[in-house]
C-alpha cells in the first residue's frame, strides 16, 4: 500500500507535525489533516499512484481494458502517463452531461516525459517505431517538450516500456499528481548567449525526485522550469517552480527563484522570491519547494491545490522564510532579477550559431502535430547531419544540434521535404493547439486541424504579416495550450450562429504574453466567434493592427 504522509521517507527536513486543529482547514497534512477530504486523496491514500505499474504488467495487459480497476483506471494510471482517451463520435455539446465512463474508450493517450527536452536520434527512432507499431501513427510534440501518443492499448504497454527504457525515457509521473516533467532550455550548453547551463540540476532533480514515493502524492500536479536562457525560454513565469539564469554582481552566474505560477483556475504569474540559487543547490532548493507544496499543499478542494494558491495566502516573505527556517535550514542569497529578453519569439526556430561553431537548427511542424514516420525521417536527418542530438521546445518545435557549417542548407531542404521548415511564417510559428475533441475526454471542440487550416489560411491571406505574434488554442476552458498569454487567446466553448444553433467556437482574449510584458489576456465580453468564422475574425483584428499600430506597438 501507499506510503503513509507519517512514514514517506526524504532527504530534506519535513515540517513540524502540529495537532491537528479541529477545523478541517484545508487540508493540509503539516497541520495534521490526513483523512482524505475528496476521492482523489482517498485513492492516493489507498495505494500510491506509482504502484499501478505492477498491476498493468502483470494482470490488466494480460485481462484486458475490461480488468482494470476503475480507480486505477480514472486515477492511478496517470501516475505512469496513461490517461483514457476520448470515445470517438461523441460531439463537445456531451462534454459536461455524460457520466466520465460514457466518456472513456478503451485506447489510452500516453505521454513520453523527455525532461530538459534533450532526444538522441536512436530514442527519437524509438518514439517513432512504436508509433507506427502501437498508436495507429500519432505522435504530438507536447508545449512541455513531451511527445503524446494516442491509441494506445493496454496490453501493449510492457513492450511499449521494455522499448523506452531500453532507450533511457521513460512514462514515469508523466501525468497525475506528481512531479511532471522539468522544462529545460532547449539549447542548455550549446546556446553562445547562455548564462548558465541548468542540465545538470535537471539530471540530479530527476534522479533524486522522479519515481521517489516521498514525492509521489503531491496535492495536485507540480510543474517546474530551468533555463539559463537570456531568452527566457521554458515560459517559467506559469511554473509551480522556475530556476532563471541570472548573474550575482558578486557571486556569479546562478538562478533566480520563482515560485507559485499556473494557469487554469485563477491564473497567476509566479513570483520571484528574490533568492539567487548556485547551480550545486538547486535540487536541495527544489526538494525544498515540492516538500512544502506536498506538506502545507491544500488538499481539501482540486481546485486550490495548486502551489499558487498557497504562495497567494502566504506572500513572498512567509513562503521564503518557510522554505529557509524548515526545510534548508540555512539561508538563500538575495539576487537579481532576470533581464527582460531581447527578442519576442523564444522556440529557437531558424538557423543558429553555438558555442563550439557548429549550428542548430529548429524547425516547425503545424501546431505541434507529427507522426511516427515523420519523427523516424527526423532521426535519419539529424543523424546524417548532426551529432545525434535533439531537442524539443515549449512551443511544440524541435531543434537538431550540432551541424556544421556545410550541412546546414542540406538539412533545411531535408526538413522542408516533410513539410517542416526552419523558416516558418509567422504564422505557423506562433500558433499552438492542445489535443481538443480528437481524444480528450475534457474537450468541447475541435482544436489541431482547426489550427492547421488556421494557418494556411493566414499565410494564404496575410502573406505579408511579420509581427511575431502567438495564437493559442484550446479545446476547453483549461489551459494546455497556454491561452491566457497569447496575444490571441482561443477557449473553445459552444456559441451560436446567426441562426441560433449551437455551433463549435470560441471565447476569444486578446493581448496575453510571456517575457517581455507577462501578463493575462483581456477576456472581451461576449466576444467569440464560431470555428467556421475563425479565420474571418483573426484576419480582421490582425489587418487592423496592422494598419493603426503605434511606432514599437506589440
Ligand atoms: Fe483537453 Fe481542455 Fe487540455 Fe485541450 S485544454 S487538452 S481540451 S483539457
Amino acid at each position: 500500500m501507499a506510503a503513509t504522509p507519517e512514514d514517506s521517507a526524504t532527504a530534506v527536513p519535513r515540517a513540524p507535525r502540529r495537532k491537528a486543529s479541529r477545523h478541517r482547514g484545508e487540508g493540509q497534512w503539516a497541520a495534521g489533516h490526513f483523512t482524505p477530504l475528496n476521492g482523489n486523496e482517498q485513492f492516493k491514500k489507498d495505494d500510491d499512484g506509482l504502484n499501478v505499474r505492477t498491476r498493468i504488467e502483470t494482470i490488466y495487459s494480460k485481462r484486458g481494458f475490461d480488468s482494470i480497476d476503475p480507480n486505477d483506471l480514472r486515477g492511478r494510471m496517470r501516475w505512469w502517463g496513461l490517461y483514457t482517451q476520448r470515445k470517438p463520435g461523441i460531439d463537445g455539446g456531451k462534454t459536461a452531461i455524460l457520466e466520465p465512463e460514457e466518456l472513456d474508450d478503451e485506447y489510452f493517450m500516453l505521454r513520453v516525459r523527455i525532461d530538459g527536452g534533450r532526444l538522441t536520434t536512436d530514442q527519437l527512432r524509438v518514439i517513432g517505431e512504436i508509433s507506427q507499431e502501437f498508436a495507429r501513427g500519432t505522435a504530438d510534440i507536447t508545449d512541455r517538450q513531451n511527445i503524446q501518443y494516442h491509441w494506445i492499448r493496454i496490453e501493449d504497454m510492457p513492450e511499449i516500456w521494455r522499448r523506452l527504457e531500453g532507450v533511457g525515457l521513460s512514462t514515469t509521473e508523466a501525468c497525475g499528481d506528481t512531479p511532471r516533467v522539468i522544462l529545460g532550455s532547449p539549447v542548455a550548453g550549446i546556446a553562445e548567449d547562455e548564462i548558465i547551463d541548468g542540465t545538470p540540476a535537471v539530471d540530479e532533480i530527476q534522479r533524486r525526485i522522479v519515481g521517489n514515493p516521498a514525492f509521489s502524492n503531491l496535492p495536485r500536479k507540480f510543474k517546474s522550469a530551468i533555463s539559463g536562457s537570456p531568452l527566457l525560454d521554458v515560459a517559467h513565469e506559469i511554473n509551480d517552480i522556475a530556476f532563471v539564469g541570472v548573474v550575482h554582481p558578486d557571486l556569479g552566474p546562478g538562478f533566480d527563484l520563482w515560485v507559485g505560477g499556473g494557469l487554469s483556475t485563477n491564473p497567476k504569474i509566479g513570483q520571484r522570491l528574490g533568492a539567487w540559487v548556485p547551480l550545486e543547490d538547486v535540487a536541495d532548493v527544489y526538494e525544498g519547494v515540492i516538500s512544502i507544496f506536498r506538506d502545507y499543499g491544500y488538499r481539501r478542494l482540486r481546485t486550490r491545490a495548486r502551489l499558487k494558491f498557497l504562495v497567494a495566502d502566504w506572500g513572498v516573505a512567509k513562503f521564503r522564510q518557510v522554505l529557509e527556517d524548515e526545510y534548508l535550514l540555512r539561508k538563500l542569497a538575495d539576487g537579481p532579477a532576470p533581464d527582460q529578453p531581447v527578442q519576442r519569439w523564444r522556440d529557437h526556430v531558424g538557423v543558429h550559431r553555438q558555442q563550439d561553431g557548429r549550428f542548430y537548427v529548429g524547425f516547425a511542424p503545424r501546431v505541434g502535430r507529427v507522426d511516427g514516420t515523420v519523427l523516424t525521417k527526423i532521426a535519419d536527418l539529424a543523424a546524417a547531419h548532426g551529432s545525434g542530438r535533439l531537442r524539443t521546445t515549449v512551443e511544440q518545435k524541435m531543434i537538431v544540434l550540432d551541424v556544421t557549417e556545410d550541412q546546414v542548407e542540406s538539412l533545411v531542404e531535408g526538413l522542408e521535404s516533410l513539410d517542416l521548415t526552419a523558416r516558418p511564417s509567422t504564422f505557423r510559428r506562433g500558433t499552438m493547439a492542445c489535443t481538443g475533441i480528437e481524444f480528450c475526454k475534457l474537450a468541447i471542440v475541435e482544436t489541431k486541424a482547426r489550427g492547421a487550416s488556421l494557418i494556411d489560411e493566414l499565410e494564404r491571406r496575410i502573406p505579408d504579416f511579420d509581427e511575431p505574434i502567438t495564437i493559442n488554442i484550446n479545446g476547453c476552458p483549461n489551459a494546455c495550450a497556454r491561452i491566457q498569454v497569447a496575444d490571441i487567446g482561443l477557449k473553445g466553448q459552444l456559441v451560436l450562429d446567426d441562426d441560433g444553433n449551437q455551433v463549435e467556437g470560441f471565447q476569444v482574449h486578446l493581448g496575453g504574453a510571456l517575457g517581455l510584458e507577462a501578463g493575462f489576456g483581456r477576456k472581451v465580453r461576449g466576444l467569440k466567434v464560431t470555428s467556421a468564422e475563425l479565420p474571418d475574425y483573426v484576419e480582421r483584428v490582425l489587418k487592423r493592427f496592422q494598419a493603426e499600430r503605434e511606432d514599437d506597438e506589440r
